[in-house]
């Protein structure tokens, strides 16, 4: 069965869209099959996954709104491997007309759940926002990875989000929980950086991934090339975060899964 993460947080720019795309890229260069479900009306991992925004007939917004199957919808990253339902601003109207269907936030768990089997790792990559389409991911998913930029406000949003994140665990999704927060477009020699880092370490502890993502040019030109980072170019030091990354979550992954066998 597959194990779901959102990629999470509704403050713009910090990452969720490289962290996504070049995940999905990662686990499928070791072998996972992999679906990434882009959520956002930006269509950003659409287009860094190689795939034009502005040639799709149809999108993950009809799948939301019943006007299609998943499987009708899916394209293929061919540069990163993995398949994927893709976005385009069409996705913003969802927004709207969503409000008006039952069930309005597990359209995308029941679109899904056909898929589960088929794949290793379902990522979704959301909007800057805490809107229903986020709301649609969360309680799609099992998990929810957290990129954050290491900066004085970045700790005040993180709150609001751990407070969404147990709201739709005590309301409509039981089983989610904060797979790990990811320090990206980190600067080592920036004192604020550390001390924000710190504090982070401190509250959160395990779910802190080690891997840190530091600011790095080549995965910001990965998206023009329509390839991830870490196919464009592996060697960048972008590229080898988000390889120890996908090392890292694979890691935890089978320590869990080792856990359940031996209890
Ligand atoms: P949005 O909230 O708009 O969806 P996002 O959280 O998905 O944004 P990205 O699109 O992944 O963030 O990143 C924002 C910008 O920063 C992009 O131009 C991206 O290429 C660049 N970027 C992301 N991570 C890094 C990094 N580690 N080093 C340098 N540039 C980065
Ligand atoms: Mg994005």
């Amino acid at each position: 069965m597959a194990r779901l993460f959102a990629v999470v947080n509704q403050k713009g720019g910090v990452g969720k869209t490289t962290t996504s795309v070049n995940l999905a890229a990662g686990l499928a260069g070791q072998g996972r099959r992999v679906l990434l479900v882009d959520l956002d009306p930006q269509g950003n991992a659409t287009m860094g996954s190689g795939i034009d925004k502005r040639k799709l007939a149809r999108t993950i917004y009809h799948v939301l709104l019943g006007l299609g199957e998943a499987s009708s919808v899916m394209a293929r990253s061919e540069s990163g491997s993995y398949d994927l339902l893709p976005a385009n601003r069409e996705l913003a109207g969802a927004e709207v007309e969503l409000v008006e269907l039952p069930n309005r936030e597990s359209r995308l768990k029941s679109a899904l759940a056909p898929l589960a089997t088929e794949y290793d790792y379902i990522l979704i990559d959301c909007p800057p926002s805490l809107s229903l389409l986020t709301l649609n991911a969360l309680v799609a998913a099992q998990k929810v990875l957290i990129p954050m930029q290491c900066e004085y406000y970045a700790l005040e949003g993180l709150s609001d989000l751990v407070g969404t994140v147990k709201r739709v665990r005590s309301n409509l999704n039981p089983q989610l929980e904060i797979a790990g927060l990811l320090r990206t477009m980190y600067d080592a020699r920036n004192t604020l950086s550390q001390q924000v880092s710190a504090q982070l370490e401190e509250h959160f502890g395990e779910k802190v991934y080690r891997t840190l993502v530091p600011r790095n040019v080549r995965l910001a030109e990965a998206p023009s090339y329509g390839t991830p980072a870490v196919v464009w170019d592996r060697a960048s030091r972008g590229a080898q975060a988000y390889l120890a990354l996908v090392q890292e979550i694979l890691a935890r992954d089978i320590e869990t899964e080792n856990r359940a066998v031996s209890a």
